[in-house]
């Protein structure tokens, strides 16, 4: 950020609007331009050498990926930051970072479903052994780790069941044990948990949820520490990974209004939670904001805010075909995979298969929710109908 002071502390807001940009590189103009390109001439052979000049091929980077980096880095206090071309992409990018043959991982059993399926589908056919453990694990995670165990994978709160994690205990441990700590940051964004600050290594942003933020886009950052950026950067490279500039152009537009977008997700989850835990259908909401919710310490202890994916359970003897007709029934929540854009979405939970340590009540009838931009009370309206027409 060249356009402040760089010693006039300043607070995350005023970073998001003003981070990664140079106005006064592009001839005045707020943004950076969207960098189509391959080939970087150079004015001789000598500048030809390694660094002799800032850009030299596209695939490492150009103005405008180095936009996104840079704001990201502040905002997540990094070492340095690298772009992925989804969440997932960040995912395995960061794992393979900082494992090799023969080593071990520990994953969190709540990890997002398509983690878990690279984690057992790719890790294995390179000699990286996977084992799961319970998300509710704090200092006690110690007794899991072997002398090959080279990371730990976090994610809070958990996919699906919203369990919070102890991560300021599980990265001590882990260094300790001499390995790297591994977060997916996606719920919460770098806004409203700073994973390195709890002692997190490499921070996963899947960046097509609240950074991109309007569905129309897919991205993924990995903000490294010290300890793992010189791993990250070398994978990175080596991989061959680019993200289209178009595409990291969106993220860097989506990331400049992050704040005032959670904020009101964040108060419209609130609202519609606050009606919600009070039908006599619903058994459960799932939600760390909540002071009800089991992880709410955790959260408050470590997190400044709360996102707009919750979910909720039915009452025992819901059937599917209940859960069906309401999610069905639903006018303003579309069915829809992803989150973290302005609209409100639905999709039934789905754990078979997805938990291998902690116990999973298959018969329970669960609703993931993504409450969106729209006005609470019209999404109230459409909740309350979905319901009626389900329960009668
Ligand atoms: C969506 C998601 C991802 C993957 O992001 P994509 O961009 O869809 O690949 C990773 N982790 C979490 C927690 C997610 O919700």
């Amino acid at each position: 950020m060249s356009d402040i002071d760089p010693k006039t502390p300043i607070k995350t807001d005023t970073k998001l609007a003003h981070a990664g940009r140079d106005p006064a590189s592009f001839h005045g103009f707020v943004n950076p331009p969207v960098v189509h390109a391959s080939t970087v001439l150079f004015p001789d052979v000598e500048t030809m050498r390694p660094g002799g000049q800032k850009y030299t091929y596209a695939r490492r980077g150009n103005p405008t990926t180095d936009s996104l980096e840079e704001a990201v880095k502040e905002l997540e206090g990094a070492e340095g930051v690298l772009l992925a071309n989804s969440g997932l992409n960040a995912v395995s990018l960061a794992v393979l970072s900082c494992v090799k043959s023969g080593d071990h991982i520990l994953i969190t059993d709540t990890a997002y479903h398509p983690t878990r399926h690279f984690a057992d589908k790719v890790l294995p056919k390179f000699g990286v052994e996977v084992d799961y453990y319970d998300p509710a694990l704090g200092a006690d995670i110690a007794a899991l780790f072997k002398p090959n165990t080279a990371a730990v994978f976090t994610e809070a709160p958990g996919s699906l069941t919203f369990e919070m994690q102890d991560i300021p205990a599980i990265a001590q441990a882990a260094h300790a044990a001499g390995a790297l700590v591994l977060m997916d940051n996606t719920w919460a964004t770098p806004l409203f948990c700073k994973p390195l600050a709890l002692g997190v290594d490499l921070s996963i942003q899947a960046g097509t949820k609240y950074i991109v933020g309007h569905s129309d886009a897919m991205l993924g950052t990995i903000a490294a520490s010290e300890r793992a950026w010189e791993g990250l950067h070398e994978l990175h490279g080596a991989m061959g990974c680019h993200v289209a500039p178009d595409d990291v152009y969106l993220g860097l537009r989506g990331l400049r209004t992050l704040s005032v977008r959670l904020e009101r997700h964040q108060r419209n989850t609130l609202d519609v939670l606050a009606w919600l835990q009070d039908q006599p259908v619903v058994a459960q909401v799932r939600y760390p904001g909540l002071d009800t919710d089991p992880g709410h310490a955790i959260w408050k202890r470590d997190f400044s805010g709360a996102s707009g994916l919750c979910a909720f359970d039915f009452v025992a003897g819901t059937t599917r075909d209940q859960a069906n007709t309401f999610l069905n029934a639903l006018k303003i929540f579309g069915l829809g995979y992803s989150w973290g854009g302005f609209e409100s979405l639905a999709i039934p939970v789905k754990l078979k298969g997805s938990r291998s340590v902690t116990p999973v009540d298959e018969s329970r009838c669960s609703i993931r929710l993504h409450i969106g931009l729209e006005d609470p009370e019209d999404l109230i309206n459409d909740l309350s109908k979905a319901l009626d027409k389900a329960f009668g």
